[in-house]
């Protein structure tokens, strides 16, 4: 897609610290280092975010990460985790509407990344649930 920096990273047309490639999917260096190792997985083909994905594509892009995740830790034995994220839209922080999926390696607690969940276990009830639960069942393809 014109315009799209990460279709051009893919194309090899603007540089990237590339880490795998194969037909479907490119992967390379985040340029903003959250951790050491910090890498991008991208399909080739151009899909702003998951919404756009088939199970093909799902297929095609997810069958690819563990073997990245495995390679990460054997690079960088200190490694004690690896957090994967892939946001989705702007309000879920989404910058580069290119999908992506984020592999970024955990060295310590004091590393520049948290996810704070907090405890919202109390927040609905278990009517308020099902219904959430029935809502989306039933949008389920
Ligand atoms: P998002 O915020 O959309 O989940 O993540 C986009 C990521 O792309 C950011 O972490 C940002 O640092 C990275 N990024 C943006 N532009 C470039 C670029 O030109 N090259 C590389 N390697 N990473 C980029
Ligand atoms: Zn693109």
């Amino acid at each position: 897609m014109d315009n799209c920096i990460f279709c051009k990273i893919v194309a090899q047309e603007i540089p990237s610290y590339k880490v795998y490639e194969d037909d479907k999917v490119y992967a390379f260096l985040d340029i903003s280092q959250v951790t050491k190792g910090h890498t991008l997985v991208v399909p080739k083909q151009h899909v702003a975010d998951i919404f756009e994905y088939d199970e093909t594509l799902a297929a095609d892009v997810f069958s690819r990460i563990p073997k990245i995740a495995k390679a990460l830790e054997k690079a960088f034995p200190e490694m004690e985790g690896l957090n994967m994220l892939n946001n989705n839209k702007e309000l879920a922080y989404q910058s580069v509407f290119h999908s992506h999926i984020h592999l970024i390696p955990r060295y310590s607690k004091k590393d520049d990344f948290s996810i704070h969940f907090g405890d919202h276990t109390k927040k609905y009830s278990p009517s308020e649930l099902q219904q959430f639960a029935d809502a989306i069942k039933a949008q389920v393809d």
